[in-house]
């Protein structure tokens, strides 16, 4: 039987991007997609999804009410959103994907799905990936920085170094690791159909020997790691930063993205404050990544 999904878009004000997908994912839904519309400062385009059972006619009513308030805190006017909605079966929506993922270069490797094949010129590599519902093309600008994260500290990690890939989702930046040469990884995801996506496209990819997934939080992880990527939210990397400081080598770096410019300082501060320092910044339209070692004092 074909899986029917409750698929819901919401066209709003930039500002809104980092409590609009909590909320979202508090109510049940997965699979985020994450876009920009317009001109600066744009509007954010974001579409997320619920297996249509799980669908009650109330989460309307409470997601309009969480739009309200938002209307409110942020002094927006209503006029400035928008909200559809629409159910859809799971074979059209692996192909809706396809005309926004356009294949994407980073470094010498093309990320491009399925079904849209790129001659390779030598020395390139290439990562097949069809998202299906979990986070990760590539194409959001936080997932950009960590995979470029990831090229510039690979000269200062041996090959077998430990790699941690903290919310997988599709498995993107475990498998640029990979591709990069990095053959200890761990990929974890608490979402089980991120699990599911991860493995099948690690399996496509054939570097199942490089990488385990797991499914679960990070507290069930009793290991330290050379590398940590979090591509998380800044409430999630503030509340996680003592435990990311517990699983780091003394050496080891933490890239932590998912986050906003002026989301920026607060993180640092609470970062700081769990004994990590930032030791490099990097920052693509309104989103910043951090890498990031413990501190001398901690
Ligand atoms: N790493 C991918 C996906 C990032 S989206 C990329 O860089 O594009 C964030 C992912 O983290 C989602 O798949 C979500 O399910 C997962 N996640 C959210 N909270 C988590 C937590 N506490 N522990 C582990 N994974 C989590």
């Amino acid at each position: 039987m074909k899986q029917r999904w409750r698929e819901i878009t919401v066209v709003v004000p930039h500002i809104w991007s980092e409590v609009l997908p909590y909320f979202l994912e508090e109510m049940g839904f997965s699979g985020l997609w994450l876009d920009e519309e317009g001109e600066p400062p744009y509007r954010l385009v974001l579409r997320t999804y619920l297996r249509e059972e799980l669908w009650e006619p109330y989460m309307r009513e409470q997601l309009e009410a969480h739009l309200r308030e938002l209307y409110s805190i942020f002094r927006a006017s209503p006029r400035e959103g928008k909200l559809g909605m629409r159910v859809i079966d799971e074979e059209d929506w692996a192909s809706k994907w396809l005309p926004f993922f356009q294949p994407l270069k980073i470094g010498l490797v093309w990320i491009r799905p399925s079904a849209k094949s790129v001659p390779l010129s030598a020395g390139e590599q290439e990562i097949i990936l069809d998202p299906g519902e979990a986070f990760g093309t590539g194409h959001h600008e936080s997932t950009q920085l960590c995979l470029e994260s990831i090229l510039l500290l690979r000269p200062f990690l041996e090959d077998e170094a430990s790699v941690f890939d903290l919310g997988t989702g599709s498995g993107i930046l475990a498998m640029f690791a990979a591709k990069a040469g990095l053959r200890n990884i761990l990929a974890l995801d608490t979402d089980p159909i991120a699990i599911e996506t991860a493995l099948r496209n690690i399996a496509i990819n054939g570097l199942e020997n490089f990488i385990r997934v797991s499914n679960g939080t990070l507290s069930s992880i009793r290991k330290r790691f050379r590398l940590i990527l979090a591509n998380l939210t800044a409430p999630l990397l503030q509340n996680l930063a003592e435990e990311l400081r517990l699983h780091l080598e003394t050496d080891g770096w933490l890239v932590a993205a998912g986050f906003l410019t002026g989301e920026t300082d607060a993180l640092l501060r609470s970062l700081n404050a769990k004994g990590l320092e930032v030791t490099h910044q990097k920052k693509k339209n309104d989103r910043v990544c951090l890498i990031l070692k413990i501190s001398n004092e901690a």
